[in-house]
């Protein structure tokens, strides 16, 4: 990752879901075209978290970040407060994966994993299949996150409900890839279920 400060402007700031925010950056320079790099947000003094790139749109240079706020945390309140022409400032980006390879791609996480998932459809291929699980506060948000989602509850019933929808799937073993990102207890539970079928797993814990 590089290290060197850099300054972007805040073009949107609004929310898609009761505690989920967008945040649209203009950065003062390209990205490479990669899935689910980060930048890392000063969000108070030494303070910094990152956020995952959702979407990148390169004739603007406008990266769209998705950011969780159902919490009190420094980069929550960060988040909220910010407003269309304020700075922003970051080092990055860092991070990122390849494209995925398998014919099925699914993803399982929580809300703030949201941009990570957006990240991986934007790379997927028309012959692959794209599925995503997340555990949302408010199901309706699917509506707004502009890939196909389906809702895990958001209570510890979600992992019951996981396991109801890949029954219902039957994923094959080979040639599907499961991203689980979130925070590190549902990653953890996930992907040990996961792998002791056999799958093949992608995951990464983003907070707790
Ligand atoms: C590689 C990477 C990519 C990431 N990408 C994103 C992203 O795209 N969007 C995003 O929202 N976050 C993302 N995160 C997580 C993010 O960096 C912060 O860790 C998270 O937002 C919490 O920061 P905070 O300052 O708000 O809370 P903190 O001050 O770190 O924590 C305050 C309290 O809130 C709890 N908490 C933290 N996060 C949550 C949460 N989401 N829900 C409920 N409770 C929580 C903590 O356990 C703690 O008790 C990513 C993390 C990594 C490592």
């Amino acid at each position: 990752m590089s290290r060197i400060r850099k300054t972007a402007q805040v073009t949107i700031a609004k929310r898609i879901g009761n505690f989920l925010l967008q945040l649209d950056l203009q950065l003062p320079e390209p990205l490479p075209c990669r899935c689910t790099q980060h930048l890392k947000c000063e969000v108070g003094t030494h303070a910094y978290r990152d956020y995952t790139v959702a979407n990148w749109n390169a004739d603007t240079q406008t990266a769209t970040l998705l950011v969780n706020c159902d919490h009190e945390g420094t980069g929550s309140y960060w988040a909220m407060d910010l407003k269309p022409g304020e700075d922003v400032f970051y080092v990055g980006p860092g991070g990122g994966s390849a494209q995925p390879a398998t014919r099925h791609v699914i993803c399982v996480g929580d809300a703030c994993a949201a941009g990570h998932f957006h990240s991986l459809y934007q790379h997927i291929s028309p012959e692959q299949d794209f599925h995503c699980f997340l555990q949302l506060d408010e199901p309706n948000t699917t509506q707004v996150l502009q890939m196909p989602v389906q809702p895990l509850s958001n209570n510890e019933h979600y992992f019951t409900d996981l396991q109801e929808w890949l029954y219902h799937y039957q994923f094959p073993v080979t040639n599907t890839t499961y991203y689980v990102a979130g925070n590190h207890q549902l990653v953890r539970l996930v992907r040990a279920s996961l792998r002791g079928q056999g799958a093949s797993v992608k995951s990464q814990g983003f907070w707790g």
